[in-house]
């Protein structure tokens, strides 16, 4: 058996990854890699029109259900669902229920971490920057859990009971800062404010622009665009009501072309893009193979 490529997502909500890094995935599993997702929480704080409700008697079995159609598209090889509560933003009460994501000890998901990573044993990880993305607190509590396990995996004793291994990379996803400024602009044109935004007006994107990290490395998913909206269209409870977006096709694959991430492992020399391919440097070597039984050394 060929080495494979192997990448894991670290992520909170169900369609965090269809959302973000559809374009992404499909590119990566069209070429081979297998590609691996985290979803830490059920997305139950999601709100939801009545009419998605049909079929479910809860919101999380509702998300979770979308998740399942969009990894179909997507293709990933395995999803691990941790199943810890959404915990809304970081003011609502939500946020205090003592069995949602944020209010876990760092360690006890870390070390749910550490259990995926040691057992599939990715060489490319890729997590939230420090801000969750937006601030939300399930974004950043994955991420800290994320960072903690890249490098804890490999220590021989933190015991799991599975073999240390340590993942060659890692990685914040980049937000679309150009994007996201030229959205400010238009904002404050039309008199909005942009430090509150959203339903509950508890979304800054100001705080967007001013938490985002220097990007390394840039993917074209270009080639993926109608794949990226599959994905997302089965995330259809979270879309607001919209059954297509905003921006026509053509304009939305020239602006969202590219993909870019924050490299933080191995730490860059200079925080310029140097590199097109989350696999570059990577070696692909085979997964450990286990010592031979006495009984398949015995000559036959
Ligand atoms: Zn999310």
């Amino acid at each position: 058996m060929a080495a494979r490529a192997r990448l894991l997502i670290s992520y909170a909500h169900p369609d965090d990854e269809s959302f973000g890094l559809g374009g992404l995935i499909a590119k990566y599993v069209a070429e081979g890699v297998e590609v691996y997702l985290i979803c830490a929480t059920n997305g139950d704080v999601g709100t939801v029109k009545p009419e998605f409700m049909k079929g479910y008697d809860s919101v999380a079995a509702l998300r979770l259900a979308e998740l399942d159609k969009a990894s179909k598209i997507l293709g990933f090889k395995e999803v691990f669902k941790f199943g810890y509560k959404d915990s809304g933003m970081m003011s609502s009460e939500t946020a205090k229920d003592p069995d949602c994501l944020w209010q876990q000890p760092v360690e006890a998901v870390t070390r749910r971490v550490v259990e995926v990573i040691r057992e599939i044993q990715p060489q490319v990880v890729i997590t939230f920057n420090k801000y969750g993305g937006y601030g939300h607190p399930d974004h950043i509590a994955i991420q800290r859990a994320t960072v903690e396990a890249f490098f804890k995996a490999s220590e021989p004793g933190y015991e799991t009971g599975q073999a240390p291994y340590q993942p060659q990379k890692l990685y914040y996803s980049a937000i679309a800062k150009r994007q996201i400024q030229m959205g400010i602009m238009i904002m404050r044109i039309r008199g909005q404010d942009p430090r509150h935004v959203g339903r509950n007006k508890d979304i800054d994107i100001q705080a967007i622009v001013n938490n985002a990290e220097p990007v390394h490395t840039t993917i074209n998913i270009g080639a993926y665009s109608a794949q990226w909206e599959m994905a997302s269209a089965c995330h259809a409870s979270q879309l607001g009501g919209r059954t297509t977006p905003r921006l026509p096709q053509a304009i939305r694959q020239r602006v969202f072309s590219k993909q870019g991430f924050t490299r933080i492992h191995p730490k860059p020399a200079h925080d310029r893009v140097d590199e097109h391919d989350l696999f570059a440097g990577v070696k692909l070597d085979e997964r450990a193979i286990p010592a031979p039984t006495a009984q398949q050394l015995e000559p036959a």
